[in-house]
This record gives C-alpha cells, sequence and structure tokens, in this order.
C-alpha cells in the first residue's frame, strides 16, 4: 500500500533526461581562452599525480567556468575517478571528510584542493536503489548521495551547464558535456536536465541559480527560471544550517543586492523570511529601501575587502518585521520596552526555524537593536557610555540605515557623526544643549525610567 502510493509519487520523476551527452566535445588548447598557469599550482599537480598514478582526473566546476569569464575563482576543485581513499593513498597531506558526501581536502599551508570521486546521478528505480548509498524522500528530495559513477555521469549529475566544464591541464583540453561553453557565451545560467526534477531532487538549486546569475551578471534560461516560482516553497524542508550556509553565499559574495532582487521577483525571499516578506508586503517601500540600501554598503565592504559581519546584515535584514510584533505586544497591555525585548526574541527565534543564524550572530543582532533604543538617550555620561560600548559603530550605522531608509530620528545619525568629531569641550556643549533642549520640550532627561519586569538586556551597562 505505502510502496503503491510512493511509486505514484515518484511517477512524475521518471521522464526521459534531456540534454544527456555521453560523448564530450573536446576544445583543445588553442579553442579555448584557459591557461594552465592560470590555475592554482597545487591543484595542477594533484592532478598530474593522480593522473600518473592511473587515474582521471580534472579541474572541474566553478573554477573553470570564471576564469573562461576572466574571474578570479574563490577555490579550486577537482574531480576524479579515484575514490576517497585512494586519494588519501597518495597524499599525504589529505583528509577525508564527510558533510552530505566524502570529500578529500588536501592541505598546502593555507590553500585546501578540494578532490572528489566522480559520482552518479541518483538511480531513481526501486530495483537499483541501494538504500545504504542514496535515497531520495517521496516528494522526489534526495537525502543520502554518495553513488560513484562514470565522468559522464559526474558532468549528467552537475547542477548547471556552465559548472560541468572540465579542464585538463596536462593535455590542456576542456570537456564540454552540457554545452557549457555555449551558455558560457550566451551568458545563461541553465540547469542540466529536467529543470523540475533537478529542483525536486535539490531545491537549494534554485537559490544556486540566483547567486550565479548575479555573480557572473548572467540571465536564468527559460525552462530554468519557469518552475522556480511554484517549487519555491520547497525549500521549507531544507535543513536550516544548510540553509544558513547558502545564505551567507548569497549576501556575502558581493552581489548581494541584485541577488536579493532576484530572490523577491522569483518568490524565493517569503520561504527564506518570512516575516521580513510580509514586511515588504506592507510597507513595501520602507523594507525594500533598508534591506537593498544595507546589501549595497554590503557589496561595497566586500568589493573593498573590508571585513562584513553577518550579524549586522541580518539585523537589517529581519528589522522591518519588528514593528508590527512590537505593536501586537502593546496592544496586549506590554509596555514599549519589554514589547521591543520581547518581539525581537519571537522573531530572532522564527527565523532561526527557517535559518540556523549561530549563537555568536544572535547575540550581535540583539545589541544592535537595543543600541536603537539607547542611541536617543545621551544624557549625562550615557553619551560617552556608549561610544565606549564595543556595539556602538554597528548601531551608529544601523541608524544611519533606518534614516536613509526614511525614518524620522531628529537628526539622530548626524548628532552622533558630530559628537564623534568633537573635542572634549564640544561634547560638553552638545550635552549641554540637548539637555535644555529636552527640557524646554518639558522632558526630565536624567531622570531615571523603570520599565515593568521581563526586561531583558543584552550588554546593559553602567549608563542606565
Ligand atoms: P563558487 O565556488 O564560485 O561559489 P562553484 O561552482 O565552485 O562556485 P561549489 O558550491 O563550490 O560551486 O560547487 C562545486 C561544483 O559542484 C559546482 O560547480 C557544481 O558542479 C557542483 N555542485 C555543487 N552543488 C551542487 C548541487 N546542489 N547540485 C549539483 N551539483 C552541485
Ligand atoms: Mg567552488
Amino acid at each position: 500500500m505505502l510502496k503503491k502510493l510512493f511509486q505514484s509519487f515518484r511517477s512524475p520523476l521518471r521522464k526521459p533526461q534531456q540534454h544527456v551527452r555521453t560523448t564530450p566535445e573536446v576544445l583543445s588548447s588553442n579553442q579555448h581562452s584557459l591557461q594552465r598557469n592560470q590555475f592554482s599550482r597545487y591543484a595542477v599537480n594533484i592532478v598530474e599525480r593522480l593522473q600518473s598514478a592511473g587515474y582521471q582526473a580534472y579541474l572541474v566546476g566553478g573554477c573553470v567556468r570564471d576564469l573562461m569569464l576572466g574571474i578570479t575563482p574563490k577555490d579550486f576543485d577537482v574531480a576524479t575517478s579515484a575514490t576517497p581513499e585512494q586519494v588519501r593513498a597518495e597524499f599525504r597531506n589529505a583528509r577525508i571528510i564527510g558533510r552530505r558526501f566524502k570529500l578529500v581536502h588536501i592541505h598546502f599551508g593555507r590553500e585546501i584542493i578540494e578532490v572528489a570521486t566522480f559520482r552518479a546521478n541518483h538511480p531513481q528505480d526501486d530495483e537499483q536503489e541501494d538504500s545504504h548509498q542514496s535515497s531520495r524522500n517521496e516528494s522526489g528530495r534526495i537525502l543520502r548521495d554518495n553513488v560513484y559513477g562514470t565522468l559522464e555521469e559526474d558532468a549528467q549529475r552537475r547542477d548547471f551547464t556552465i559548472n560541468a566544464l572540465y579542464y585538463d591541464p596536462v593535455t590542456e583540453r576542456v570537456l564540454d558535456y552540457a554545452h557549457g561553453v555555449h551558455d558560457i557565451r550566451n551568458r545563461l545560467v541553465r540547469l542540466i536536465g529536467d529543470p523540475e526534477q533537478r529542483y525536486k531532487e535539490d531545491p537549494v538549486r534554485m537559490l544556486r541559480a540566483v547567486r550565479f546569475a548575479a555573480k557572473l551578471d548572467f540571465g536564468i534560461e527559460k525552462h530554468t527560471a519557469l518552475p522556480i516560482r511554484p517549487l519555491a516553497p520547497m525549500l521549507r524542508d531544507i535543513p536550516a544550517a544548510r540553509l544558513f550556509e547558502e545564505v551567507l553565499k548569497l549576501f556575502l559574495s558581493g552581489h548581494a543586492a541584485p541577488t536579493f532582487e532576484m530572490l523577491v521577483d522569483l518568490e524565493l525571499f517569503d520561504p527564506l523570511f518570512p516575516a521580513s516578506a510580509k514586511a515588504l508586503e506592507h510597507m513595501p517601500t520602507y523594507t525594500h529601501t533598508l534591506i537593498s540600501q544595507a546589501l549595497v554598503n554590503t557589496d561595497l565592504r566586500v568589493q573593498q575587502n573590508k571585513p562584513v559581519t553577518p550579524a549586522f546584515l541580518f539585523a537589517a535584514l529581519l528589522w522591518p518585521a519588528l514593528p508590527y510584533r512590537v505593536l501586537r505586544l502593546q496592544e496586549r497591555g506590554m509596555p514599549p520596552i519589554p514589547a521591543m525585548q520581547e518581539a525581537a526574541h519571537e522573531l530572532i527565534a522564527e527565523q532561526c526555524q527557517r535559518i540556523a543564524i549561530p549563537k555568536r550572530f544572535t547575540l550581535p543582532i540583539r545589541e544592535i537593536w537595543d543600541m536603537q533604543e539607547r542611541l536617543p538617550r545621551r544624557s549625562g555620561k550615557r553619551a560617552d557610555l556608549l561610544l565606549d560600548n564595543p556595539r556602538f559603530r554597528a548601531g551608529y550605522d544601523f541608524l544611519l540605515l533606518r534614516e536613509a531608509a526614511g525614518e524620522e530620528t531628529d537628526g539622530l545619525g548626524e548628532w552622533w557623526t558630530d559628537y564623534q568629531d568633537a573635542n572634549e569641550s564640544g561634547r560638553r556643549d552638545m550635552i549641554r544643549e540637548l539637555g535644555s533642549k529636552s527640557e524646554s520640550a518639558g522632558q526630565a532627561p536624567r531622570k531615571r525610567r523603570r520599565s515593568g519586569g521581563g526586561r531583558k538586556r543584552a550588554g546593559a551597562d553602567a549608563g542606565e
């Protein structure tokens, strides 16, 4: 009974494979622009050594694609017919690692070359399926994926045609099994095989399509783009830890702003950031401006090789979802500050069910948000204490971001800019002026306000 049910789920997956090529197009050295010395010499040495030991070995994936486009590769991947154990036997500095599947890392000082054994696409018939090596769930998603295969099979199981190019540094030839060179020339991201099936096998490929389109400034080929919107909700079933890794790649690779536009357009933003997607519906201009401004700044920092913190990024991505929650809690009678704390806590907890943001980032997110409450309160020694707070800079940058998105703060950002520039006596004047201003506005700046219980404040200091 159950088996029948599963088969009926599986039957649509048994469509004939498209674009299957068993003989590659071979490009000799005068038919492509690649040169051996553009590749990491360690990676080239590994390929040479594996080949002399009698195995097939190639440089593959992102490094071949990027070099064909004149982009400096992030890393160099090697694909080989040798099993991980055979690779390890050849190199002293090799370590087998296994996350989703077994790989070998070969270490050369700080450089690591990843060596993967050729793998095959998943067997789709029950008779072929060896449940120790591979398995799918009822929607077609691959759960385990450790079936070794031939070079031809390895090319077919790769995601995009532009990622299935193999470079042999010895003969200087490129093997193209999926018309990848054609798609590089036409600047197109195209899935190998039946797009719907390939997304169902691994929904993260939808995010990868966007990532490569944004990074390379490519279009997404029509049939590759078409199933994304209907299948986008499948991302909800992806383990939150894997999505955290993918989202970092999406937003920290220097092309976050166009990536965000594409994610929203292809309805992939919603399953990743459901609360922010709602804010985008209810307050489109503010939410869109705040997030894209944060991403433009992030891209700029990445391009200038400046450090970027995921905490700031997530703080911005989630911030527009906060006001609605604060309001809801206030309506239930909670005072403003505890409501803010509680809303922040709830929002992060919910978000972590989708994307597993580690604690080392969720704490700073809370601190950046907390800073937003504290930055307006500057009287007495408070301003100086805030300046000394290790989170001040992030909090101040975040304030400027909110202002850029159109939030009314009564010139608070400019005040803090001036305060940082001012000398000691200038600062005293600014604080005094502040006192007289707020007194004339009928406020008592130095008076302590006690909020109700339940107020938890990350990084609270003696200034309170
Ligand atoms: P970059 O490293 O520049 O982000 P890349 O193409 O090298 O890009 P990786 O994530 O390093 O991407 O993956 C290496 C290669 O492994 C890819 O080029 C692709 O051929 C294959 N690959 C990675 N993830 C998948 C996947 N989910 N499905 C199928 N093939 C994949
Ligand atoms: Mg790579």
